[in-house]
């Protein structure tokens, strides 16, 4: 057990996330065994005084499978009629368990929106604040029922990340079929080694990740390895591991060498810089030169009107943009401080003339450091 393994030891909050694969079979019936062990798993967590998160696919998969649907339902009124069979389903089984472990759970769906809209993102923060106050246990699901495939998040792995940077957990655990990273894919290749730790996520560590995996889930690797970066940028340990394996979790939390883990990055980002750069809504596009983009990179500077030299979408003060570089690549995230209107009369203009243009001059900068994100 490597020292900061063993810190896994003293974490008070967890997120856990299961895929579809590993507690149903392909069958879309549910794989009781597996759900009633990770259920004592995280009860006894509980008991230790943890708070503990379980955010869980598998709605559609069992929806489909009541149904007698052959697979994955492909049409959006199909999943979403499969969700809302499945999704009662597996709260059933989920309540059934833990109420024989003498602990309450509480069913939280969630959709997009209430990440990228701030004020459903706060009131969804309060929400699960109350529930582990009250030592619930949330179960959480994306709202397949509700969320058509447009807007949806989509797969469990990012909102498990969203989830975890959203109540500062300190530990996630992504249970699959697989064990964790490996050096090839080992399905394949039988000379595959599992990667144990994964310091920073390198182009190389995403090359390993390979494309998506069993029929009923959604997610594959390269899903996880994203949903990795979201965790480990908002603070948290990130643990891949494969659910078949026994007592997995609380090897986990114990800090065994299983699986394989992902560190934090040193200077993680505060909460509301989060959610600018994972969550929020972007309704436009500032394009900007070359001396703006080296200046917000390289010195760390605010956005000025001039270095401006386009703007895409009709957005208001406040709205989340992202800021282009002459290259066409995003450069960062940020809070406009002028609506797009604005941005269009006074691009290129000095900061001294913008109230000479505009009638009036609420901010020097157009989007201010404190409320940017470089891409990530
Ligand atoms: N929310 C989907 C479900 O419950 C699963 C998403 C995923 O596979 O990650 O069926």
């Amino acid at each position: 057990m490597t020292e900061q393994r063993r810190s896994f030891n003293s974490v008070k909050r967890i997120v856990v996330k299961v895929g579809s694969s590993s507690i149903a079979y392909s069958t879309g019936k549910l794989n009781l065994f597996q759900i009633e062990s990770l259920v004592r798993q995280l009860s006894d967590l509980h008991n230790q005084g943890k708070d503990v998160l379980l955010v869980t696919s598998g709605a559609i998969g069992t929806g489909a499978g009541r149904l007698g649907l052959a697979g994955r339902p492909r049409t959006i009124p199909a999943k979403q009629a499969a969700a809302a069979v499945g999704q009662g389903i597996l709260m059933h089984i989920y309540e059934k368990f833990f109420s024989e472990y003498g602990v309450t759970a509480g069913q939280v769906l969630l959709t997009r929106e209430d990440f990228s809209d701030r004020r459903r993102f706060l009131n969804a923060r309060n929400t699960l604040h109350a529930l582990l106050q009250f030592g619930v246990i949330p179960v959480i699901n994306e709202n397949d029922t509700i969320a058509v495939d447009e807007i949806k998040l989509g797969e469990n792995d990012t909102l498990s990340a969203l989830v975890a940077g959203l109540v500062d957990a300190e530990l996630l655990v992504l249970l699959s079929d697989i064990q964790g990273l490996y050096t090839a894919d080992p399905r394949q290749d039988p000379d595959a080694c599992l990667i144990r730790e994964v310091a920073e996520i390198t182009p190389e560590i995403e090359s390993l990740a390979g494309g998506a995996g069993s029929k009923l889930g959604t997610g594959g690797m390269a899903t996880k390895i994203s949903a990795v970066r979201i965790a480990a940028h908002s603070g948290v340990s990130t643990v891949l591991a494969c659910a078949d394996e026994k007592d997995i979790i609380l090897k986990v939390a114990t800090g065994e060498q299983v699986g394989t883990v992902f560190w934090p990055v040193g200077n993680k980002l505060e909460n509301r810089k989060q959610w600018i750069a994972y969550s929020a809504a972007v309704c436009g596009k500032i394009r900007i030169d070359e001396g703006a983009a080296t200046a917000l990179v390289k010195q760390g500077k605010s956005l000025l009107p001039s270095g401006i030299t386009g703007v895409e979408g009709l957005f208001e003060m406040g709205g989340t943009v992202s800021i282009v570089g002459p290259d066409n690549q995003e450069i960062a995230r940020g809070i406009t401080s002028y609506s797009s209107a604005e941005i269009e009369q006074i691009k290129g203009a000095q900061t001294k003339e913008i109230s000479l243009i505009l009638g009036h001059k609420d901010y020097d900068e157009i989007v201010h450091r404190n409320n940017m994100v470089l891409n990530l």
